[in-house]
């Protein structure tokens, strides 16, 4: 009698509330509905270090639901209810020796069994613990994936989602995907390149600019118009298998403002100023600055970004562990070798310590690069690991972006060689390296997914162009060259539009009159450019001098300006002429590290020279000189 009393209070319920669950099953004591949308992390794997988890389970008023693990494998030590009713929190644990099994979590209401959910528990792969993250042994190739290649032009216009594709808008979605990566895995490595870092690749259900990715809408979702969770991890597979690492780029410190869990927060905290939209002050040097008043700090940490990005609040003890647990998940699940950390000073800081702490805890010869987008080397080396803090602030951050670096050289390669000016600007950037605890794990590059393209930044000018590549494919760090480079790809028309910048790569899609990757259409000077790249990366890649050597610069003068990198019985000197016409350098200045070295191979041009008196170096031109 007081089951059948049971039932039919939850038929009327279930009506009343206009939930469209249908009875699955029905016998004494079950009665299975579909009340369960979401549970958050959806597995996990055994022998892991991290086996404690929080899983979140969503669902139309599903709080008074008694969640019951009966396994060998997992015990469910806890759960937690929150203000909205649409949530629980399962604390469970994977226990010592677990084996891989399907877990099966049961929801009780009123003693009957009302729904249940299967959570896997899957072997790892083989060393994943073990995975080597990108290092500078490696050269990385970014891509924007909606304006790479478009290998599947069926997934273009996804109808559940809100924006229409539109290739006319360069702010649209033009149709690019992971499919149209894997197609060109070969171009990526026969250029040298042997890392690839993605803009982010995640669900962005955005009515506009869904194509940048940087409004996530859910965090356990590949993007359908990019591809599928298992395709993403094919990707990874495939580049691999070609010696090629793979960077996810992640955001912890905002979402998108259609992110499910935006429209309907489980708390009051879960985002801050959840209420009403305030807008960052972007001062980040707030987090440095001993002078700094609080209520400039508040302003810049727990702003957000823009409207449209809701600022997550990590000092949430639910919101860290689910954003931890949900990074750690990517890489187990794709095989990731690295991270790139979006807006890494937005985040609360003490969250990011643990953030970075969990994944190398996890992962130890991971990588991780954060963008602290500073022009000042004592900001950014305040977020690398070991680095020692006014504040006492500890990071596990192993690479930055050297930004400062960046602005330095890029500026050099515009001014003239006066007083402090040109190559001074970056040869005393390098000069406060003693800042890092390890300037050899920076990441080096002249442009990116949110800056003039390098090729429009010096003018068009093909000269300091490969003068730039030279120096980036030579210089201490982790050199990173944007997707088109490669080709000149440029944004001269507006040169800081970032739909321009992000343009779509000739030949990725049907019925491009150019085509670069077999170079049908491209011009001579793009072919050269292509042929260049080959050139120097493929030189790189085996030379450990230049991913491990020291690095001794040499002053500039009279517009020119030289570094040696030096492992053991090993030596290349590169030099760089600014000035517009042929100089002679004297070589005895550089006797200290040449001593009795008569002659050198230069690598662009593929000759042996002498080095013992003088070297002539045609006008804004670089040198590659083996010493051995
Ligand atoms: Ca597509």
């Amino acid at each position: 009698m007081k089951n059948i009393f049971i039932l039919m209070f939850i038929s009327v319920f279930l009506i009343s509330c206009g939930n469209d669950s249908k009875v699955i099953k029905s016998e004494k004591n079950v009665q299975l509905f579909d009340l369960i949308e979401r549970v958050e992390p959806p597995n996990w794997w055994v022998e892991m270090k991290t086996k404690n988890l929080q899983i979140l389970v969503y669902g139309n008023s599903i709080s008074d639901l008694i969640p019951k693990i009966d396994n060998s494998n997992v015990m469910l030590n806890s759960y937690e209810k929150v203000k909205n009713e649409n949530y629980l929190f399962l604390n469970i644990s994977i226990l010592d020796n677990a084996k891989p099994d399907e877990i099966e979590i049961d929801f009780y209401r009123n003693s009957v069994l009302v729904d249940m959910r299967i959570f896997n528990l899957l072997e790892r792969e083989q060393n994943a613990s073990k995975v080597e993250g990108f290092n500078n042994s490696d050269v990385m190739y970014l891509i924007t994936p909606d304006r790479f290649a478009n290998g599947n032009p069926s997934n273009d216009d996804v109808k559940e989602m809100y924006e229409r594709p539109n290739r006319e808008n360069n702010r649209g979605l033009h149709g690019g995907d992971i499919q149209g990566i894997i197609n060109h895995l070969d171009y990526i490595k026969d250029l040298g390149f042997t890392t690839i870092w993605l803009n982010p690749i995640l669900e962005n259900n955005m009515k506009k600019s869904s194509y940048h990715g940087y409004s996530i809408t859910d965090y356990y979702k590949v993007d359908p118009r990019f591809g599928t969770n298992d395709l993403f991890k094919e990707l990874s597979h495939s580049a691999k298998e070609m010696d090629i690492k793979l960077v996810m780029d992640m955001i912890p410190n905002h979402c998108g403002s259609e992110h499910w869990f935006f429209k309907d927060p489980p708390m009051d905290d879960w985002f801050n100023n959840q209420s009403e939209f305030k807008n960052t002050s972007h001062r980040r040097e707030t987090i440095q600055d001993i002078h700094a008043s609080e209520i400039d700090k508040k302003e810049h940490a727990d702003g957000w970004f823009v409207k449209t990005m809701p600022d997550i609040n990590q000092k949430n003890d639910k919101m860290s562990t689910y954003l931890i647990q949900n990074t750690l998940w990517w890489i187990e699940y794709a095989g990731l070798s690295g991270i790139r950390v979006d807006t890494y000073p937005y985040s609360d800081k003490d969250f990011m310590t643990d953030w970075t702490y969990a994944v190398m805890n996890e992962y130890p010869i991971f990588n991780i690069v954060g963008e602290e987008w500073s022009d000042n080397p004592a900001v950014i080396s305040y977020w690398q690991k070991d680095k020692i803090n006014h504040d006492g602030y500890v990071s596990y951050l192993p690479t930055l972006m050297d930004f400062p670096l960046q602005i330095s050289f890029a500026e050099a390669l515009l001014d003239d060689f006066n007083w402090g000016k040109g190559f001074v600007k970056p040869y005393k950037t390098l000069a406060s390296d003693f800042l890092y605890p390890n300037s050899n794990n920076l990441l080096i590059f002249p442009d990116n997914h949110d800056m003039a393209r390098f090729y429009t930044q010096v003018n068009n000018d093909i000269d300091l162009f490969k003068m730039g590549i030279i120096y980036y494919s030579t210089m201490r760090g982790i050199p990173q060259f944007y997707y088109g480079t490669e080709i000149l790809m440029n944004s001269d028309e507006n040169p800081g539009d970032h739909g321009l910048i992000r343009t779509d790569f000739p030949g990725g899609w049907p019925g491009d009159k150019i085509n670069a990757f077999n170079g049908n259409g491209l011009t001579n000077k793009e072919l050269e450019t292509q042929m260049f790249f080959k050139q120097v990366l493929n030189w790189r890649k085996s030379n450990e001098v230049i991913h491990n050597g020291n690095l001794i610069q040499f002053a500039p003068k009279n517009g020119i300006y030289s570094f040696f990198r030096i492992l053991e019985n090993k030596m290349v000197w590169v030099i760089f002429n600014r000035n517009t016409s042929s100089k002679t350098l004297n070589t005895s200045r550089f006797d200290e590290l040449i001593k009795n070295n008569e002659f050198a191979n230069d690598v662009l041009n593929k000759k042996r020279i002498s080095i013992s008196e003088t070297i002539s170096i045609n006008g804004k031109s670089a040198l590659i000189l083996e010493i051995e």
